[in-house]
């Protein structure tokens, strides 16, 4: 499972994940490694990994796993950025959360093998991925990556030259945003030539979505979201 999220962090190229980068005997000679990983084989178009990846680290900036970023005190894991996806089965047996850096992917379950459990808090509420999963990987991540100075912090591949572009569309509606759509207003990332044409139709009004109103901004996490943590 971690090994089919490597395409969205390598811009679309698939290779086998490897979990030891090297082999070194106690004289310091390097026995094996896996510090330069193969090309890979191309899965996914550049433009679409992009756009995966760009979904998926809004997961870990505005999502379901928000808590990843709180857990790594604001500066995740040695200065990269991160995405996941969160996961939960039926009656809350099984809880995932399966993310990555540029250079990490790791998978954290949390269930049993015959589904009897069934995770629930004590109000009897049920536990997802972000609650339980989410918290481990947060923490593993930050510990793997503690002592890695940020300004080598390697990056996720960037999108080709004008393969995507900005619009401000209404989340209500998903048309382009106009002045009535207030809050409901969005930037969000299109493939070019894919973005809506035509104006929110719920919102009643034909003028633009004017350039300095103030767009909200969802990559603020909410620390609402973050219930009872320890603070490390
Ligand atoms: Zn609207």
């Amino acid at each position: 499972m971690a090994q089919a999220y490597i395409p969205f962090a390598t811009g679309g190229m698939a290779r086998d994940a490897t979990g030891i980068l090297r082999v070194v005997d106690r004289y310091g000679n390097v026995l094996e490694s896996n510090e330069q990983p193969s090309q890979g084989i191309r899965v996914l178009s550049e433009t679409g990994a992009w756009l995966m990846n760009n979904l998926l680290q809004s997961v870990v900036r505005a999502g379901t796993a928000t808590g990843t970023r709180w857990y790594a005190g604001g500066a995740p894991y040695a200065g990269r950025d991160a995405g996941g996806k969160t996961g939960t089965t039926s009656d809350y047996a099984d809880a995932w959360f399966i993310g990555f850096t540029p250079d990490l992917v790791a998978s954290v379950w949390v269930g049993y093998d015959n589904h009897v459990v069934r995770m629930r808090l004590q109000s009897g509420r049920g536990e997802a991925g972000g609650d339980i999963a989410v918290p481990i990987w947060g923490r593993f991540m930050r510990r793997s990556f503690a002592g890695y100075d940020p300004a080598a912090a390697p990056e996720f591949p960037p999108a080709a030259s004008g393969a995507v572009e900005h619009s401000i569309i209404c989340r209500q509606s998903g048309f382009l945003a106009n002045a009535q759509c207030g809050d409901k207003a969005v930037d969000e990332i299109f493939w070019t030539g894919t973005q809506p044409a035509s104006y929110c139709p719920i919102h009643t009004g034909t003028s633009p979505f004017a350039s300095d109103t103030t767009i909200p901004d969802f990559t603020q996490f909410d620390t609402g979201d973050v219930r009872g943590w320890p603070s490390r």
